[in-house]
């Protein structure tokens, strides 16, 4: 009876008391039967209010946080109540929620857990399943969002994901305040409506207080920032752009060792894809080396490389006027260089000039690289769960984390 007592100073519950415990060596399973408190009234699941005791159920079994490696289940008879104002009803315990078999501590156990392992992980260090993991993930989710403080917003990041297989992306928003960097909301597909439907969960009068949006080229992210929040700075991320110059560079790359492969010249572009692609400070010696021998040859991605060095420049003026100029005097040469994939980018910043230059006008107030980190958290949480196959599932996963949720509270934390 040691474990009663245990249990009576870590997690007791007003109105009950536990009558037994009691170990079933086979199973490695601790039983434990929970009774109501002599004369206390049971109370309604409807309108939390106490109500006369109808008629009792069967025995309910609540799986309770394992203990020594046993799973430990709550035996209690639930009560129906027969309530005023809701009529018959089932009682609400202290430790359950709705029809849930897990206890609401264990739930919170397995969702703390699951934020440090994958979903799969967690089950298996517990001795539990993937899909009570996932129960326990969505219950903390759905009262972390209903129960989270949406505003104040000052600034925003709209991006998207790629999921599943195929073509399927999901737009999410951001908040990316220093004081509070956080995923706010999640939608399906990437088109106009979706992102409209972000600015229905929070009002007009929260998306008039953003001062800050930080987005990709995608024209209907565009238009719809545009119409709901035209009282905004609307930034272009650095990073997308960025991410779109390497993509081109690397479709210049592939067409061009595709065409000397064919026109039977030397292989020299064979494994340069990450020399020209990444940052100059984080080449390996070795790639350090390649780079310097393939900047020798006269090659279109040598001059699409040189291009896109070029621009690095770019970020570090102060004025965006200065900027500016440089801009145009980057897209010029490029306009001259006949590189289709750079001139195509060339043209795209062009028409988004006034955006991209307002990085300059933003850049003291918003750190840049918090949608490339937030981003690629994101896509590590999709990597770590192979079970994500649903909207719903990603959904509850990203919420999870990234979402900094406030939790439900409990009368012992049991991690
Ligand atoms: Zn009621």
């Amino acid at each position: 009876m040691r474990l009663i007592s245990l249990l009576n100073q870590y997690q007791r519950f007003p109105g009950f008391v536990y009558a037994k415990a009691r170990l079933c060596a086979s199973s490695q399973t601790i039983e434990i039967t929970v009774r109501p408190r002599c004369g206390s009234r049971p109370v309604c699941s409807g309108c939390h209010k106490p109500a006369p005791t109808y008629d009792h159920l069967n025995l309910r079994r609540f799986e309770f946080v394992p203990l020594w490696g046993c799973m430990v289940v709550f035996l209690y008879c639930m009560r129906r109540v027969d309530c005023r104002g809701c009529g018959v009803r089932v009682e609400a315990v202290p430790w359950g929620v709705g029809k849930h078999q897990l206890t609401k501590a264990y739930m919170l156990f397995l969702a703390h857990w699951a934020r440090k392992l994958s979903w799969q992980e967690t089950a298996e260090s517990f001795r539990s399943t993937w899909d009570k993991v996932c129960q326990s993930v969505e219950y903390v989710v759905q009262w972390g969002l209903e129960h989270r403080q949406l505003g104040p917003i000052g600034a925003i990041g709209v991006d998207e994901i790629q999921y599943a297989k195929g073509h399927k992306y999901l737009t999410l928003v951001y908040q990316i305040e220093q004081q509070c960097t956080r995923l706010l909301w999640i939608g399906r597909e990437r088109t106009v409506e979706s992102l409209e439907q972000f600015f229905i969960l929070i009002g007009e009068g929260l998306a008039g207080q953003i001062e800050f949006v930080c987005s990709d080229m995608w024209q209907p992210y565009l238009k719809v920032i545009r119409e709901r929040c035209s009282q905004a700075i609307h930034i272009l991320d650095r990073f997308h752009i960025v991410a779109k110059m390497n993509t081109a560079l690397d479709q210049v790359r592939a067409a061009e060792a595709r065409r000397l492969a064919r026109d039977g010249y030397e292989p020299v572009l064979r494994k340069t894809r990450w020399c020209v692609l990444k940052r100059k400070a984080n080449l390996t010696e070795h790639q350090r080396f390649r780079l310097r021998d393939l900047l020798r040859y006269n090659l279109q991605t040598v001059r699409a490389y040189l291009l896109k060095e070029d621009f690095q420049q770019f970020w570090d003026y102060e004025s965006p006027s200065w900027a500016g100029k440089f801009l145009d005097e980057w897209c010029c040469q490029v306009m001259r260089s006949r590189i289709e994939p750079m001139k195509k980018i060339a043209r795209t910043l062009r028409s988004h000039r006034a955006l991209i230059l307002n990085y300059f006008r933003a850049k003291k107030q918003l750190s840049s690289g918090v949608v490339e980190g937030l981003n690629n958290k994101a896509k590590l949480t999709m990597r770590k769960s192979y079970g994500f196959r649903t909207f719903h599932v990603t959904e509850i996963a990203l919420y999870h984390a990234l979402g900094k949720l406030p939790q439900p509270d409990v009368a012992h934390r049991f991690f």
